[in-house]
């Protein structure tokens, strides 16, 4: 294991952001992990999967570890389920596509989500209706500062919209090394949302499987989103806000168009990027592609900041906090920074 100076971190987030490490070392197990910190008096300012939701304002000025644990392990089964453990720098969409040629059903609406397994419970991830929680099994992280493993269940991660302990409670205190699912071997397909259904239809599929459930997630993300190899991105910027049913109402009536979706609790989730199309910056016309320098709003997208080349972090920092005001000033409603701000 290497320990790099004053280290380019561009390539390694989907902003392409141009911050500088000022240690940096990959590690391939707890091994090295443990050998790492023990020539370091505080611990990592930064621990890295993917990048695909990170915005680097400024450069670290510490450690950043980039997690490459890898192996996909089959830890046990019944007639229903099979328990797969993966490393926590397994990419994503290679552990779905794993999962989805042995059969197993679970995870294929998630299909072509960036990043690594290792942040995926970290930030409950979600699309088309399912989300990790759904199929967490369990996951092992080691504490930095004790430096000893805990193990942790559903019931310990308070999973919620994009939410877990490791964002808030715990935030900086673990890196999660492995993470264990529960997938299952006569998979329940969920084809009724976003334009799956319609997909399905247009590839010609009137029985849809893993692969092609999967392929048809595909070819929407393909469609619909940025893809940060062309332009510097990380998916949705913002959550999706939740209101109460009455505060909908009165948004319904001043805004017909208005979009939200009612929530098991009663609440309503507004559709952030139809907020943000809708209100517009103080010099007038829309936010969808509008463009500050190299910062700017994704001209399909409005949930979506994207990096044309080289606006710095905070460039796009500031562009989401002048997107925010002008939200709250419309609607009245307070949207919420879904990447994770350094
Ligand atoms: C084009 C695009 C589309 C996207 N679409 C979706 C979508 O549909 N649904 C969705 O939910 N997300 C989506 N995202 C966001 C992103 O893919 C997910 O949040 C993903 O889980 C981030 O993984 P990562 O490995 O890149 O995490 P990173 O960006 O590297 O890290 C994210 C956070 O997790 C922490 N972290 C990472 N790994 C570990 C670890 N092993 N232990 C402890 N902490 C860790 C980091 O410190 C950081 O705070 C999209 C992003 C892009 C660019």
């Amino acid at each position: 294991m290497q320990v790099h100076e004053n280290y380019p971190l561009k390539s390694l987030n989907t902003f392409g952001l141009p911050a500088l490490a000022r240690y940096f070392a990959a590690v391939r197990s707890i091994g090295e992990l443990q050998e790492l910190l023990a020539s370091y008096r505080s611990g990592p300012k930064l621990i890295l999967g993917g990048g695909s939701n990170v915005l680097l304002t400024k450069d670290v000025d510490g450690l950043v570890v980039k997690n490459e644990i890898m192996g996909i392990t089959k830890t046990g089964e019944d007639e229903d389920v099979v328990y797969l453990r993966s490393g926590a720098g397994e990419n994503w969409h290679s552990l779905v596509l794993y999962a989805i040629n042995n059969g197993l059903g679970g995870i294929e609406n998630l299909s072509l989500i960036p990043g690594n397994v290792g942040a995926s419970p970290m930030q409950n991830i979600g699309a088309y209706g399912v989300e990790i929680k759904d199929v967490f099994h369990e996951l092992t992280a080691f504490h930095l500062e004790e430096k000893t493993n805990y193990t942790f269940r559903a019931k310990d991660c308070a999973f919620g919209y994009r939410e877990s302990v490791f964002k808030n409670k715990y935030k900086g205190q673990f890196l999660i090394t492995d993470v264990t699912f529960r997938l299952a071997k006569r998979p329940v397909f969920h084809t009724e949302y976003g334009a799956i259904r319609q997909e399905l239809e247009k590839m010609g599929v009137s029985q849809p499987g893993l692969q092609t459930i999967s392929q048809a997630v595909i070819n929407i993300r393909s469609s619909k989103l940025p893809d940060p190899k062309q332009v510097g991105n990380a998916g949705s910027f913002f959550k999706n806000p939740s209101v109460p049913a009455e505060t909908f109402e009165l948004l319904k009536s001043s805004f017909p168009g208005i979009v939200g979706y009612t929530n098991a609790d009663g609440s309503v989730k507004l559709a952030a990027g139809w907020l943000i199309e809708h209100s517009g910056p103080p010099e007038g016309g829309s936010w969808k592609g509008y463009r500050d320098g190299d910062a700017g709003v994704h001209a399909q997208q409005a949930l979506v900041l994207v990096n044309y080349g080289n606006a710095s972090g905070a460039a796009i920092y500031e562009l989401s906090g002048r997107v925010m005001q002008s939200v709250e000033e419309k609607f009245g409603v307070s949207l919420e920074r879904e990447v994770n701000i350094l």
